[in-house]
């Protein structure tokens, strides 16, 4: 590793996340390259060699960046509308909108999505893309260009819908794919942007949209086409009881079972929410080793319901935290997920048992990165792992009379962000990005929803 990239961070309280959660009140990490060299307690060790540059990070907790595992960027451009439904509704009252969406849109709703959870310390995200109409441009590379603009680390679940409403799915039928068309553009994704080494930047996903707007054909021929790949599969499941309805209608099977069936159980799958599962489907998930992306946000927002988070946990099952798509969870931001998933478990049936401040920052940390299957590399401070860290500043109005950083940070206000770190290096300061003008995007995303909305409306 070059001696002359190592970075000295000192006098911080670290929360590494570790396997035992260790926790140092006043520590030192140390930089080298893309990699965590070293870190522990007290002033940094002598005789490190060149340090580039030193940082006193005295008032702030060291944490490892979080990992968003469910997401849709495109949804940047059409926040706010549809405010007061249910899943179903608010999708058949969306899909008219989002199927006129072409690149320069989806361009600057991935950025603006990205910039949203970077500035707020998220160094590992995700974007469910499943809404391709004909001639809308090549908005897979949109996507990953702006990940990689940003610095963020980044897969993309190449999504596809291909049950219309003629064939008893939810969408129209000019929003979907034919099943070839969307098989062989997921397959070409992944061979143009997959990279599968440690360290990686850029990773796809095989990602059919929902049981409801995706045939059993592409569902099973899409988990083949993983597989045969060597990539992770990601859809939607559980999410309210209208879709567990559905699945029994036509099916004749609940969510889970009918995933079982279609070959959709594995460690290689995560999915998000997962809300209406009972014992027999949580251990089913528990046995195969499926992850769960859990949008407590979202999922309060369309009124589907708790996910058993706790009963998922104490089975064994990889949990991680999802923003959602900013349709559903307008701020558009992970680390208020934190709080959110801690809080909307405590309603359910395990009340104040339900989850720790401590399990909550490990569900939006190492949880993600093991539903990401990269939990070798991200998720933890640990030397060897990638230096993907945030600086949170907890000396101020909002923090400073909470003793414990770790209880300030999930329960207290949104915590500023001092600085983030991805791959060793640093892509914000004092809040603000450095790899993007965020006042620029303000203007193109709220240039490209008004295209959006007039395209729509003279349609
Ligand atoms: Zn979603």
């Amino acid at each position: 590793m070059a001696a002359d990239r190592r970075i000295v961070i000192e006098n911080c309280a670290i929360a590494t996340v570790d396997a035992d959660g260790t926790e140092y009140a006043s520590g030192h990490l140390v930089l080298a390259g893309n990699r965590i060299e070293t870190l522990g307690a007290g002033p940094a060790p002598g005789g490190l060699g060149d340090v580039a540059r030193r940082i006193d990070a005295t008032g702030h907790l060291a944490t490892p960046g979080l990992v968003n595992t469910h997401h849709h960027f495109y949804q940047w451009i059409t926040r706010g509308l549809a405010t007061d439904h249910n899943l179903f509704d608010w999708l058949v009252a969306l899909y008219p909108t989002w199927a006129r969406i072409d690149e320069p849109m989806v361009r600057a709703a991935a950025r603006g999505s990205l910039a949203m959870m970077a500035r707020g310390g998220v160094t590992t995200a995700m974007d469910h893309h499943y809404v391709f109409p004909r001639g809308s441009g090549d908005l897979s590379a949109g996507i990953v260009t702006a990940a990689r603009d940003m610095g963020v680390r980044f897969t993309l679940a190449r999504g596809s819908m291909d049950r219309g409403e003629k064939d008893g799915g939810l969408p129209p039928d000019f929003a979907v794919e034919s099943l070839d068309d969307a098989l062989a553009a997921t397959e070409e994704t992944v061979r143009r942007y997959h990279d599968a080494s440690f360290g990686a930047m850029t990773q796809v996903a095989v990602a059919p949209c929902s049981p409801f707007s995706v045939s059993t054909d592409l569902m099973r021929e899409g988990a083949e086409l993983a597989r045969r790949l060597g990539v992770r599969l990601h859809t939607h499941g559980s999410e309210t009881v209208e879709e567990e309805k559905f699945c029994h209608e036509l099916f004749g099977m609940g969510p889970t079972d009918y995933f079982a069936s279609t070959g959709w159980l594995g460690e290689d799958v995560w999915m998000a929410h997962c809300v209406h599962m009972n014992d027999s489907d949580i251990a089913a998930f528990a046995r195969t080793g499926t992850g769960v992306a859990h949008c407590p946000s979202s999922n309060a927002r369309l009124a589907a319901g708790i996910a058993r988070v706790p009963d998922m946990l104490a089975a064994g099952v990889p949990v991680g935290l999802g923003v959602d798509g900013t349709a559903s969870n307008e701020s558009g931001e992970l680390h208020t997920e934190l709080r959110n998933a801690l809080l909307v478990n405590r309603l359910g049936a395990h009340r104040e048992a339900a989850l720790t401040a401590r399990q909550a920052l490990r569900l939006g940390t190492h949880g993600g990165a093991r539903v990401l299957g990269r939990a070798g590399e991200i998720g933890s401070l640990e030397p060897g792992k990638l230096a993907d860290l945030v600086l949170w500043r907890m000396d101020t109005l909002a923090h400073a009379s909470i003793a414990d950083p770790v209880t300030a940070l999930v329960l207290g206000a949104a915590a500023p962000v001092t600085a983030s770190f991805v791959d060793g290096r640093q892509i914000v300061e004092n809040g603000r990005l450095l790899t993007a003008d965020e006042d620029e995007m303000a203007r193109t995303t709220r240039a490209e929803a008004r295209r959006l909305s007039r395209i729509t409306a003279e349609a």
